[in-house]
């Protein structure tokens, strides 16, 4: 799962008062189904290690994965998936480095410079070597134009020319997932450019900056960033319309509204409120930056089960998981490699024995099945995105999707949180395969955490394909176990971090029980002729559905 605002506010403590998984039979039983835990491990010690230097996309140690991946799913019977008769769907990256970046204040006749990068980030240029932007500012209030919810920041605003001060996310008032619509990027950068706007800079509020510390987003922006490139070496997926992008502290952000008609406590009121619209500011901001530019690339890992049904097998399932992680720190002291142990070695491991159970039957499932183990998920879900955009030839026409990113198996829980299920037919899916396990089925517990589109099905959703990501739940089959604390404690520990590695417990149960979850929604969705279809009137179905 990529960096986001996260909430951090449970007890770190609770992750050391677990066992040891030793207690546990190494060798769980393996049903049936010829799920294997014992399988699941191996893979996830193998991709964890750390002679894998932490899976960073464009790494050797991120190739050394895809060749492990690659080979597990040619043994399990998998035809090499991309288009060129490889494993490999080379993605074409462009890496843009941060060199020199200013970002200045003027108002009341005063200008004055925003402390770089204590105050302000400004990030590197996707396109241009150098930019310069000088120009008046005006608050449009969250940037978001939604009109099935009546809200329209920009109704009465002229930004044409003009630099846009957003706040943070989007209204409340909405529901979680459209809200996470609304928050990204791909739609508040798009909606200021579709505006005219030429640069966005974003206020980051108290709240704001609790959720996600300003030391986490400053050593992001400091390092390179990435986009895939299209055919003619542009840099896909990226607003090439909009010059610069910026963000703001709480001090600096209430600087650029002193010769306001509004104060930014007033902003960030009506923004609590979900009010839309914004003023000028009688204000203007410059910002100038070097990037320096290089090409690079690093493969998605596709394996491809041809459907045994001759009318349905030009219909695909699409089983994703990402592969890579964020890769090594800077030498220094301690331990500096990002094993990513679960986020998300052990997605990809049980994708890799979903993957083995379904070719293992005597006759392959109806469907078409495509395994994508995705590259840059990290670097903001690029490989799924590439993919989504270009998919290979051999998944024909791609009927659902579903992901695995980051499950967490400190503790064993009874239920299961199905992520998207909910906007489509793969609802009754999901309902069916958890009820079976002996599973209950529950809500999103952590709405603000947009995660929804956080995670590579989000990549396929936004061409039209129903898409579903399982989360085992917050509810401990242990009685005396908090899940949800359990799991805040690896986000404020471990997350993003060098301890999410192998030395952390892995209940082995309760990984074998999850994936035959993930492999009876598989199998249902690959062999029922029914293809999976939005709800009516469903957000994303309105939004995307039309693209498939
Ligand atoms: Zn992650």
């Amino acid at each position: 799962m990529p960096r986001w605002p996260l909430r951090a506010s449970c007890l770190a403590a609770s992750i050391c008062l677990l066992a040891a998984p030793s207690a546990r039979p190494w060798a769980a039983p393996g049903g049936s189904d010829g799920v294997s835990a014992t399988r699941i491990r191996a893979d996830v010690e193998f991709l964890a290690d750390d002679l894998l230097e932490g899976r960073e996309a464009g790494t050797r140690g991120y190739d050394l994965a895809a060749l492990y991946v690659a080979a597990a799913l040619k043994g399990a019977g998998y035809a090499p998936g991309a288009d060129d008769g490889t494993y490999f769907q080379q993605v074409p990256l462009i890496e843009s480095t941060p060199v020199t970046a200013t970002l200045t204040v003027t108002a009341n006749g005063a200008t004055s410079a925003v402390p770089l990068p204590d105050e302000g980030l400004v990030g590197a240029s996707a396109i241009a070597a150098a930019v310069q932007v000088d120009a008046p500012v005006v608050f449009a209030g969250f940037g978001v134009t939604a009109p099935e919810f009546g809200h329209d920041d920009y109704a009465a605003l002229d930004v044409r020319g003009k630099v846009v001060a957003l706040l943070y996310n989007a209204p409340a008032s909405m529901p979680s997932e459209p809200r996470a619509y609304y928050a990204s990027t791909d739609h508040k950068l798009r909606n200021a450019a579709d505006h005219g706007a030429i640069a966005v800079v974003t206020l980051l509020g108290p709240d704001d900056i609790r959720r996600f510390p300003w030391a986490q987003a400053k050593a992001r922006f400091g390092r390179p960033s990435l986009a895939w490139a299209a055919d003619d070496g542009t840099p896909g997926a990226v607003e090439t319309r909009l010059s610069a992008v910026a963000f703001l502290s709480p001090a600096w952000s209430a600087r650029l509204f002193a010769a306001a008609p509004i104060t930014y406590e007033q902003a960030l009121e009506a923004g609590k409120a979900g009010r839309a619209g914004g003023a000028p500011l009688n204000a203007s901001v410059a910002i100038t930056t070097t990037t320096r530019h290089a090409r690079t690339s690093s493969p998605n890992v596709v394996g491809v089960l041809e459907g045994s049904d001759p009318a349905l097998a030009a219909t695909s399932l699409v089983l994703t998981a990402h592969l890579d992680h964020t890769g090594t720190l800077p030498p220094g002291d301690g331990d500096r490699i990002h094993n990513g142990a679960y986020d998300n070695a052990t997605g990809t491991a049980i994708v890799l024995e979903v993957a083995r159970a379904l070719a293992a039957r005597p006759v392959a499932p109806r469907r078409t099945v495509v395994v994508v183990l995705v590259t840059a998920e990290e670097k903001g879900l690029l490989g799924s995105d590439y993919f989504a955009r270009h998919p290979v030839k051999a998944a024909g026409r791609m009927v659902a999707n579903v992901n695995l990113d980051m499950p967490v198996f400190l503790a064993a829980s009874s239920d299961l949180v199905a992520f998207g299920s909910q906007n489509s037919s793969l609802d009754a899916v999901v309902r069916k395969a958890a009820g079976d396990l002996g599973y209950t089925l529950s809500p999103d517990p952590m709405p603000e955490e947009n995660i929804f589109v956080r995670s590579d099905q989000y990549s396929l959703v936004k061409q039209g394909v129903p898409a579903v990501y399982l989360m085992p739940g917050f509810t401990a089959t242990d009685a005396g176990v908090n899940g949800q604390q359990v799991f805040g404690g690896f986000l404020s520990t471990h997350y993003h971090r060098p301890s999410d590695d192998l030395s952390l417990p892995m209940d082995l149960a309760a990984v074998e029980r999850f994936a035959r979850a993930n492999l009876a929604v598989a199998r249902a969705i690959a062999d029922d002729p029914v293809e999976p279809a939005w709800k009516p009137g469903n957000f994303f179905g309105t939004m995307f559905g039309a693209r498939r």
